[in-house]
């Protein structure tokens, strides 16, 4: 493993000697090229390509998910109130001979 990877030179750095190997694009790179993230040696570019968009988009996402949520059981409860209010407001013998029958 050692001989061919000192046989790589870094993708970025021609005249440098690749130390690790970019799990997620699969190319070589110099010590200088690579940062750890999660337990693995990730290349500036799959680095910057694969948390950007995790943090941006997808948290806004979740909040209009979440207000979403609110009006809907906001709008149910108002719903349900109304109606066992308009149940509440019906004459008795309405219901009574809706029953009998
Ligand atoms: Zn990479
Ligand atoms: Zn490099």
């Amino acid at each position: 493993m050692t001989t061919a990877l000192s046989r790589q030179r870094c993708w970025t750095h021609p005249r440098r000697e690749a130390v690790s190997r970019c799990p997620s694009c699969a190319k070589f790179y110099c010590r200088e090229c690579v940062t750890e993230h999660d337990g693995r040696l990730l290349c500036v570019q799959c680095l910057a390509a694969g948390t950007r968009p995790l943090a941006g988009p997808a948290g806004t996402r979740w909040g209009r998910l979440a207000a979403l949520a609110l009006l809907g059981l906001l709008v149910s409860f108002v719903v349900f109130y109304t109606s066992g209010y308009v149940l509440q407001q019906l004459p008795p013998a309405w219901t009574r001979g809706v029953e009998s029958e």
